[in-house]
């Protein structure tokens, strides 16, 4: 059976003090849950992974970083490595999320690139992707991710995807309020899957986690989790309010 999560992405948010806070606060409030197959995982900034890390520990709450440089080590000013975040306990990292795509100039061979350095570094990937506005109001929004998923991904044996979540980000989704319908969300899923598929097989298709991302709130979380071919979310701003981060891991 396939994972379900629910993870934050705090983009550039939240100070030391704020990030342990934060997390004291949803420790404390999914405790009581049953979180059977369900991961909750918070993506807090570089500079706060370390002390995130410690207060998080022995709980159910998941520390992963936002983004990596694809080398190992070397003249890269104001960059961090795979082997980096390890050493301080990471075990999992987002790559190719569309603000590093569009605002860092990450293009799909870089990302390649990053997949590979991560998951030689044995930290599991959390695959960002999804369309502009452009391209769905101009019907190219499946030709779109499958490319990035070919461009990205598709590269990778079929047993490195024990170890990539996929998280399918509308770009005229992320934090603008307007969310992709349930249906649209189920209907990219699944072809995603049935992509995946086709080039592997059903088993990794069925077994990867696939995260829909773009304005999810407690209002509206419900409904899209109970899409088949949804296994949670990638949450932005509703998940720098434990309270409001805490309804979407219910509604799961
Ligand atoms: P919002 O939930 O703020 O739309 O952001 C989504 C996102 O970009 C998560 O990575």
């Amino acid at each position: 059976m396939r994972q379900k999560i629910v993870a934050g992405n705090w983009k550039m948010n939240n100070d030391k003090k704020e990030t342990t806070k934060l997390i004291k606060e949803i420790k404390k409030s999914i405790k009581i849950l049953p979180l059977k197959n369900t991961r909750v995982i918070v993506a807090p900034t570089f500079v706060n992974l370390s002390s995130a890390v410690k207060k998080a520990k022995k709980s159910k709450v998941e520390v992963v970083a936002q983004n990596m440089h694809q080398a190992k080590s070397g003249a890269f000013t104001g960059e961090i490595s795979a082997n980096m975040l390890k050493s301080i306990g990471i075990k999992t990292v987002i790559l190719g999320h569309s603000e590093r795509r569009t605002y860092f100039g990450e293009t799909d061979s870089i990302l390649a690139e990053k997949v590979n350095s991560a998951l030689e570094n044995k930290l599991e990937t959390i695959f960002c992707f999804g369309e502009l506005l452009e391209d769905r109001k101009s019907e190219n929004h499946f030709k779109v991710v499958e490319n990035q998923l070919k461009n990205g991904l598709f590269h990778l044996e079929a047993t490195a995807w024990k170890n990539i979540i996929l998280a399918y980000e509308p770009v005229w989704a992320i934090g603008t309020g307007e969310t992709a319908s349930p249906e649209q969300a189920q209907e990219m899923h699944a072809f995603i899957r049935k992509i995946i598929e086709d080039k592997y097989n059903k088993e990794v298709a069925e077994n990867v986690s696939i995260l829909y991302g773009g304005s999810v709130k407690p209002a509206n979380a419900e409904e899209i989790f109970s899409k088949p071919d949804v296994d949670g979310g990638l949450i932005g701003g509703a998940a720098l309010k434990a309270e409001d981060f805490t309804a979407i891991i219910k509604a799961i």
